[in-house]
């Protein structure tokens, strides 16, 4: 049997839009964003992203999901018969976990989500070989979970307008990958 992991932050949840409002800024259109460190960091530091971003409980509270986040939840609903868990990583601040909380309760509570709610910086700790597979946007999470010789499918962030096309081919690919794993680990 295998285990689905997925990444909040930039998979389910509009990160970087919620990143723009806050800090003031123009969220781009049908975009993907690269893995050279935050995008918001290109206009804000580290310390007030920090202070004026993600030390915020309604910052997190108030995430939306993406259009696609429903769909990609009931594949690995599907593949693997319920046995799925949201993963996340935290801010080190308490307002982080309640937001969090708040904003999976708010969109997934009829998916028992804060029952499948998992916070944990370190992610790979989860991982106990390739029946475990994650789901996420960063290379540090998904080059931990491989060195853990866990499942991966990396799920490069874009922007809510993204074309609904290569979306829906990614979501198409994602299900064949997992269920190949799955037929694996029967
Ligand atoms: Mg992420």
């Amino acid at each position: 049997m295998i285990t689905v992991y997925l990444d909040l932050d930039g998979v389910l949840f509009n990160f970087n839009k919620m990143c723009a409002k806050f800090a003031d800024i123009e969220y781009p259109s049908n975009h993907a964003f690269t893995q050279e460190g935050f995008w918001i960091h290109q206009f804000m530091s580290e310390d007030d992203f920090h202070k004026m971003v993600m030390s915020k409980e309604e910052f997190w509270a108030d995430l939306e999901p993406f259009p696609w986040a429903d769909k990609m939840i009931d594949i690995a609903d599907e593949v693997t018969e319920g046995n799925w868990y949201f993963l996340t990583t935290q801010s080190p601040v308490p307002e982080c976990f309640s937001g969090k909380a708040k904003s999976i309760h708010k969109h997934f509570a009829d998916r028992d989500g804060l029952r499948k709610l998992i916070i944990c910086k370190h992610k790979e700790l989860l991982c106990h070989g390739g029946h475990d597979f994650l789901i996420d946007d960063l290379d540090k999470n998904i080059n931990n979970w491989k060195k853990a010789g866990g499942s991966y499918f990396q799920w490069q962030e874009v922007t809510d307008d993204f074309d609904p096309k290569k979306i829906s081919d990614r979501l198409a690919s994602l299900k064949v990958y997992l269920t190949s794993i799955k037929n694996i680990y029967v």
